[in-house]
């Protein structure tokens, strides 16, 4: 039977990226050689690495004074990363959930962090505004996809301070205006390649602003010197975020995806809606996060929860229990994501409201 893979992440990636993969470990660029054993020095490696710079910089319109590098570590390594290579003195973060927490709780480690504003106090289920932003922070830290409580900012904040953003969960989703950013990072195994891997776009003149020593490896500007090569690169990663990159440029680049993404989301969130089993757990559509979908059972059929996991597993649904914060359901619709996936998982709804 079909598997249609809603897993917040790892999760879905695009059929051509695993063909390609296949290949790749196969017989990686015409070496004779598996990408999994291959030299990250070998031209054909370094070739890959550049064209998977290129992409990035190509499909997120990266203006010039940018760098991209490709880190190890995992986004959790970018909370850190973020404050000891940006802060002096203090730092503003707006909290939606638990990502934007737990890098919350890294700056303070490394100075004075300001909570700006929270969504808390309705467990996360929306994104605060109307708050103030001192004007003498050396950054802003934002989430613009909260991955466990499917919210998302879709617009790019214009504010007067470096504005550092954890896009882990929606890079490539959209069209994103780079220039208003001073950071932008994103772990991999949500919109791009298997975990192993973060991604950062960093506007070069932020950095070298700092007075404490920072180790080698944790300074963005050897990894930015060394074209990612500072150290062995994840090899197969990279590789495979290069596949899905090439995949997106040949689908339309983010323009073209996002309008995908807006219909897919779109007819989730009717059948939501509609179906009067369950409903949303984001009130307002224009938090409601493209790239996963949270909701929950009413009131009146709450104890069906389990009942209908078990009947979307019958269906290749799989992936689709809400994280234990929010519970319910979250299905992420990520850019490999097809309709058809999202149209089964709306017919299953369908089909199991109909035996009630
Ligand atoms: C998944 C996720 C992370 C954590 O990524 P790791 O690569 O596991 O460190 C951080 N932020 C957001 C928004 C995420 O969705």
């Amino acid at each position: 039977m079909k598997k249609h893979n809603f897993y917040a992440g790892p999760s879905i990636l695009p059929q051509y990226t695993i063909d390609k993969s296949i290949e790749g470990i196969r017989d990686f660029a015409g070496t004779g050689l598996s990408v999994l054993e291959i030299s990250h020095r070998s031209k054909e490696f370094i070739a890959c690495m550049d064209n998977a710079i290129g992409l990035v910089k190509e499909l997120l319109d990266v203006p010039s004074g940018y760098q991209v590098i490709f880190l190890g570590g995992g986004a959790s390594l970018q909370f850190a990363m973020v404050p000891m290579n940006l802060m002096n003195s203090r730092s503003a973060y707006l909290i939606t959930g638990e990502w934007a927490s737990k890098a919350f709780r890294e700056a303070k480690i490394y100075g004075e962090a300001l909570e700006v504003a929270s969504s808390k106090d309705k467990n996360f289920s929306y994104i605060p505004k109307n708050y103030s932003l001192p004007s003498d922070v050396d950054y802003f830290h934002i989430t613009t996809n909260n991955t466990i409580y499917g919210t998302q900012l879709r617009e790019d904040p214009l504010v007067p301070v470096p504005l550092v953003a954890d896009m882990s969960s929606d890079i490539f989703s959209r069209p994103v205006d780079v220039s208003r950013y001073s950071i932008i990072y994103a772990g991999a195994q949500k919109n791009l390649a298997p975990a192993g891997v973060a991604m950062v776009i960093i506007k070069e003149d932020v950095l070298g602003k700092v007075t404490r020593p920072i180790p080698t490896m944790l300074d963005y500007r050897t990894h930015i010197k060394a074209g990612s090569m500072f150290n062995t690169p994840p090899v197969f990663t990279v590789f495979a975020a290069e596949q899905t990159l090439k995949w997106l440029k040949e689908l339309g680049g983010v323009k073209a995806i996002e309008k995908k993404n807006i219909e897919k989301a779109q007819m989730l969130y009717d059948e939501i809606e509609r179906n009067k089993l369950f409903k949303p757990t984001v009130g307002d559509h224009e938090d409601r996060s493209l790239m996963n979908i949270c909701f929950i059972m009413t009131d009146e059929y709450k104890e069906l929860e389990k009942d209908f996991l078990e009947f979307a597993k019958s269906r290749g649904i799989i992936g689709i229990a809400g994280h234990r914060s929010v519970g319910g359901f979250r299905a992420s619709t990520y850019n490999a994501l097809p309709a058809e996936s999202v149209k089964a998982l709306v017919d299953t709804m369908k089909e199991f409201e109909k035996n009630r």
